[in-house]
């Protein structure tokens, strides 16, 4: 096993996933944690087995790895279309389609005008 460390926002891919997430791939499979971008409440991907064990660990592989387990833990997450945030359901709101934050932001604004 390999010890969880979270991974800064890469810059290639900063506004695809969560902000937040981990890998905590092994050497023989690669696992992914997302974090909503609110509470920091983590969903954990299906792990995606290893290929070429001896290739490099950061190639096309580990890419394609990370899309595929983006892919699934994206159904968990809502895209926040104010703050493009990533945020679970608990801090989304469906009724106004964004997330609790902005939602918040808005009502403040709102009662200060009054
Ligand atoms: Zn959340
Ligand atoms: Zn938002």
């Amino acid at each position: 096993m390999v010890a969880a460390r979270p991974l800064r926002a890469g810059r290639k891919m900063r506004d695809t996933f969560t902000r937040k997430y981990t890998d905590e791939s092994t050497e023989d499979e690669y696992v992914f944690t997302f974090c909503c971008d609110i509470c920091g409440k983590p969903y954990r991907a299906s792990a995606v087995c290893r290929g070429n064990k001896k290739g490099l660990f950061r190639g096309r592989e580990y890419r394609r790895a990370l899309r595929a387990a983006w892919h699934e833990a994206e159904l968990h997450f809502n895209r926040c279309p104010c703050c493009s945030a990533w945020v679970c359901d608990d801090d989304f709101d469906m009724s106004v389609g964004r997330c609790k934050a902005c939602e918040d932001e808005g009502k403040k604004k709102g009662s200060e005008r009054d």
